[in-house]
């Protein structure tokens, strides 16, 4: 006992100490480690049973930039489960940079319809297939004003816009993986359950946008709160509902004449799309210093200096605690005892990653034929013949040979 208190108040010493050196901490020897990096290595940390972890995979704008992607967050909880909050376009890239296999990233909260909180959602849906997922996606999200303008009509839609992409896949690959399931709720669901399992508590509240439909979401596990806040006007709901949180996410927008003059938006719609149907810097402050979380982020702005000074400025009028301005692959793991904001350090050429469960073999029993007589009768049978050898090599390395294509289709090839 009397030990492990000793061990605890020398823990306590050292965090308070290396507190102090966020920058890598204090290096003692020259051979030795920078102990505190401001950095994470997707991968290499496991996440505590108390503890959720909150990386930021876009945080920008529709219009797409090589070095920012449109909003998405994935949310990481200790009991295993992981949700995408979002899946704007571009995201994916950073999504697979994080090296999660494909079959655990099968749920998306969608926030609203706009194609910059969804637009890489084709992305997640064909790129997993093919990387070995083993099962479809669900995806939440809100009705709308109108039948058509709700999530399940939005994902109905898609589907009917990758038809071919969709039966080709399921014929060739595998159908399950190609499965959407919708989850809608109403829109005007206030504080409602949306989702609940094994600890994980997701609600919903109404957010005020460019018309009715879109929501923000609080999420509960262990007794943490994380807000996700989507494209929104500063609302009553979120003043209300977001409060007592450890991580606020809330959109701020860049000041108008940074979208006059870098983003090329004329004068009278600037100051209508930053200030009336999203949340300017000054608002999203004042929203901020009357929920008081323990730490705010800012995100849904075009991340360059000027601009990212000119808002933190705008926040900084109306709001002095705890901010992160977003960028992409922004980390936050939130904890009882606070939140610590970090950078993942990722790589371009991450690979997907085998999660435990493979993949099926094709089930095309039942399934409508995706060639005709046509397409069968243009085979060049001579550039198959010289990939032989290798195919031979392949199978016996795999063991395939109950799965061997080529006899029957050599057979139609020489029209036999
Ligand atoms: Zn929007
Ligand atoms: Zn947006």
């Amino acid at each position: 006992m009397q030990y492990r208190l000793i061990a605890l108040v020398f823990i306590t010493i050292l965090t308070a100490a290396s507190a102090a050196h966020a920058a890598g901490g204090k290096v003692i020897s020259r051979t030795g480690i920078a102990p505190d990096r401001y950095v994470y290595y997707p991968g290499t940390e496991a996440l505590g049973k108390k503890e959720i972890r909150v990386t930021a995979c876009g945080t920008g704008m529709p219009a797409a930039r090589h070095n920012q992607a449109a909003t998405c967050f994935l949310v990481e909880f200790g009991n295993g489960e992981k949700i995408l909050f979002d899946i704007g376009t571009g995201s994916m890239a950073n999504v697979a940079a994080y090296m999660i296999p494909y079959e655990f990233l099968d749920k998306i909260f969608l926030t609203h319809l706009h194609t910059d909180h969804m637009g890489d959602l084709d992305g997640l849906w064909a790129g997993g297939w093919t990387a070995g997922r083993p099962a479809g996606l669900k995806v939440w999200g809100p009705s709308g004003l109108h039948p058509e303008l709700g999530t399940r009509a939005a994902i109905e839609s898609f589907l009917k816009f990758v038809a071919w992409d969709k039966e080709t896949r399921s014929f060739q690959i595998s159908p399950l993986p190609g499965e959407i399931e919708v989850v809608e709720f109403d829109y005007r669901a206030v504080n409602k359950v949306v989702y609940e399992k094994d600890g994980v508590v997701i609600r919903s509240i109404p957010a005020i946008h460019t018309g009715d439909g879109p929501v923000s979401y609080i999420a509960e596990y262990e007794g943490m709160k994380v807000v996700i806040g989507g494209d929104t006007a500063p609302n009553k709901w979120f003043i209300k509902y977001g409060t007592n949180a450890d991580l606020v996410i809330h959109e701020a927008f860049m000041v108008p004449g940074d979208f006059v003059e870098l983003y090329n938006q004329p004068p009278q719609l600037a100051w209508r799309a930053c200030c009336a149907f999203h949340t300017s810097g000054q608002a999203f402050g004042k929203m901020m210093s009357t929920i008081t979380p323990k730490h705010g982020v800012a995100y849904h702005f075009l991340n360059e200096e000027a601009t990212r000074y000119n808002l933190y400025q705008a926040i900084r009028e109306t709001y002095d605690g705890p901010l992160s301005m977003a960028a992409d692959n922004m980390v936050w793991n939130v904890t009882p005892d606070g939140v610590r904001e970090r950078m993942a350090v990722i790589t371009d050429d991450a690979w997907s990653v085998p999660g435990p469960n493979p993949q099926g073999p094709p089930q095309q029993k039942g399934l409508r034929p995706v060639f005709s007589d046509f397409s069968n009768s243009g085979y060049w049978q001579p550039a198959y013949k010289a990939q032989d050898k290798a195919m031979d090599k392949y199978m016996k390395k795999y063991k395939l040979e109950d799965q061997d294509w080529r006899p029957g289709m050599y057979k139609m090839m020489e029209g036999k």
